[in-house]
């Protein structure tokens, strides 16, 4: 038996646009959680998201339960959710082409696989240690890990935004990658939208876990902080928090 139980909380602003294209699944039963982040013209955005929080929850469990391997059934349910997307792209009329990031967590006994494609993190909390398990999959981040430019340069880049791998990409060749972990009693992993990400410090997710043990309350406050600091995107977060039984 794991040593730890799992609580959540979660929390989504639409912030200064003018429809929230960010979705979010904080399924403690089915012990699936997930950040989805859409793009696209017109509605697109967020027909692309929800397809993700929708096709990739139920495609894990569905895979989970026939006892395909975790990090096999996360891929699985990955490549079917970016499938739905690149198909129903084809029939939009949007100029704009219509995507989104998936980053997700699934508990499976005592790991977690946690995959990413796009740019919104799954960063984990141990102690005082911040560690972010996904790769960001935009043109300036390829950038500084080859060497090209440095991570000062990469914040004023114009690619800073620009993905080279987001689902109904019709360039995504390979799948994702899934990273899987031990929690520990007193973990916290929190998944979330750039909108978030980009305006929180590892000083505020070192600061935050300790004074805010509900997970609903620090969901809150990290989306009440981006807005603050000026985040004029969709902001969104799941906080998941791995307490001693
Ligand atoms: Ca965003």
């Amino acid at each position: 038996m794991a040593a730890f139980v799992i609580h959540v909380g979660s929390s989504s602003a639409q912030g200064k646009r003018s429809n929230n294209e960010d979705r979010f699944v904080a399924d403690k039963d089915r012990h699936v959680f997930l950040v989805a982040d859409g793009m696209g013209g017109q509605d697109s955005g967020e027909r692309a998201s929800g397809l993700a929080a929708e096709i990739i929850p139920r495609v894990v469990c569905d895979r989970l339960n026939a006892r395909v391997d975790a990090s096999q059934a996360v891929q699985q349910a990955i490549e079917e959710a970016h499938q739905a997307i690149v198909k129903e792209g084809q029939h939009q009329q949007s100029s704009r082409r219509m995507g989104t990031t998936a980053v997700l967590a699934v508990q499976e006994k005592d790991q977690v696989y946690v995959a990413g494609v796009g740019d919104s993190p799954a960063i984990l909390v141990r102690r005082d240690r911040i560690e972010q398990l996904t790769v960001d999959h935009t043109v300036a981040d390829a950038l500084v890990r080859n060497g090209t430019i440095t991570a000062e340069q990469a914040k004023n880049s114009p690619w800073k935004n620009v993905l080279y791998k987001f689902l109904g990409c019709a360039e995504m060749t390979e799948g994702a990658e899934v990273r899987p972990f031990t929690p520990e009693a007193g973990d916290r992993l929190v998944l979330a939208s750039d909108g978030l990400a980009g305006y929180i410090t590892h000083d505020d997710l070192r600061q935050g876990a300790r004074q805010f043990p509900d997970p609903q309350c620090w969901a809150e406050h990290l989306v009440q902080l981006a807005l603050q600091r000026g985040s004029k995107d969709n902001v969104t977060c799941v906080v998941v928090a791995f307490d001693a039984e």
